[in-house]
């Protein structure tokens, strides 16, 4: 059967019929040429015989122009799409059925995805049950999440807070451990195939509506480190998490122990630079350089005491020392991997003792950023536009000190 376009006149359905007569021993497999219906039919100028196809159907009788599901006919709408049907694997299907399909795939793939979230994203409360440290690195990692978007990383390395993995990680920890954070690494292979399927469909014209499918994206489940939903409203918005997280730092009194804790990261975020000097100068002077007790001894005291651009200005000062040794005598390696913090020591003991200061500054190399955690920790608890590259590890406990509540108990 052939739908012709409602105005056809005779002369024009002539010609389609012609177009769709098939013929086995044809290797097109239609008895005439394009051209042969052309010669043979007087076309007006404005309705070419493409034009006609294009507005007409076959359907055919032929068992794969019948859709398998539904036993509708599957029109052709020209020749070769009837070629490329007919000679098609696979199972014949209209596209109404394979809309529905369609539909179905990516339905029970977006409820496999809601029921892996009800199993693995369970709302906490733990929003009350932070410690200083705790609130102030999830305030640093998701406060720039401004697209209402629980995912803040791929995994728990591409998380800085205070830029020294140890301290980085301990926080981490115990953020999932409190349950904060959800760390989704291992996805199930159903998930993953689930995500797959939503993804692929997203965008295309399968879905009504664009909000439709935007809900659908976000159903897709990445591994990566999640921020939890508090206490059981599970569409708390990121923005009060946030301002809660806030009020948690702003009114909270600390005891001994968590001072100590600040300390702690305050001296282990200054030791961390002074570290990260330590190697940008020896990959630029190639020196060698041993990671002794001495020198552990050495970055404790230096960062307690003195500031980073302080101490930036003496390690470049004493790494031209350490070089100039270096060539005037050939020694073991064991011997000059000492020199540098043999030079440093003997600086600061001879500062010391006189009761000099260091007073000259260096810019730091590019390589020592300033972390999100002593950015917030700064606008929160320092009360004054302070950069910690000028403040001692002490002056800086000190600041906080006079700033912070401290409980009845402690
Ligand atoms: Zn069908």
């Amino acid at each position: 059967m052939i739908c012709y376009p409602e105005d056809a006149i005779e002369t024009e359905i002539s010609a389609i019929n012609d177009y769709w007569l098939t013929s086995d021993k044809s290797t097109t497999g239609f008895f005439y040429t394009k051209r042969q219906i052309l010669d043979y039919h007087n076309f007006s100028p404005d309705r070419s015989l493409m034009f006609l196809v294009n507005n007409s159907k076959l359907l055919s009788t032929h068992h794969r122009l019948i859709c398998q599901n539904c036993n509708q006919r599957i029109p052709a709408k020209n020749r070769n799409d009837y070629m490329r049907r007919t000679r098609g694997k696979g199972l014949a299907i209209c596209s109404d059925c394979k809309k529905i399909r369609q539909r179905r795939i990516i339905d029970d793939a977006n409820e496999i995805l809601k029921l892996y979230k009800i199993e693995n994203f369970c709302a906490a409360s733990y929003l009350d049950n932070l410690t200083i440290e705790e609130s102030i690195a999830l305030l640093s990692i998701s406060r720039k999440n401004t697209k209402n978007s629980r995912f803040l990383g791929e995994s728990l390395e591409t998380i800085s807070i205070t830029g020294v993995q140890t301290i980085d990680k301990k926080i981490l920890f115990s953020l999932i451990n409190k349950k904060a954070l959800l760390n989704i690494q291992d996805i199930p292979e159903k998930v993953d195939a689930a995500n797959k399927i939503i993804d692929k469909n997203f965008g295309r014209n399968s879905y009504d509506s664009r909000d439709e499918d935007l809900r659908q994206k976000t159903n897709c489940i990445l591994p990566g480190v999640y921020l939890n939903s508090p206490i059981s409203d599970a569409d708390m918005e990121i923005s009060n998490i946030i301002s809660h997280l806030y009020q948690n730092v702003r009114i909270s009194k600390i005891d001994k122990i968590q001072a100590q804790e600040i300390q702690e990261i305050i001296k282990g975020i200054q030791i961390g630079k002074l570290y990260e000097m330590i190697v940008e100068l020896t990959k630029e002077y190639k020196f060698p350089i041993q990671h002794s007790n001495s020198l552990r001894a050495l970055l404790n005291h230096l960062a307690d005491n003195y500031t980073p651009k302080n101490i930036y200005y003496t390690f470049r000062a004493k790494v031209e020392s350490t070089i100039v040794h270096m060539h005037k005598e050939e020694r073991p390696f064991y011997v000059e991997r000492h020199f540098f913090t043999t030079f440093v020591e003997n600086y600061i003991q001879y500062i010391e003792n006189k009761g000099f200061m260091l007073k000259r500054t260096s810019p730091l190399p590019k390589t020592i950023q300033t972390s999100p955690f002593e950015i917030l920790f700064t606008q929160i608890y320092l009360n004054g536009p302070f950069d910690w590259n000028m403040l001692s590890a002490k002056r800086v406990m000190a600041l906080f000190l006079e700033n912070v509540k401290f409980s009845e108990e402690a």
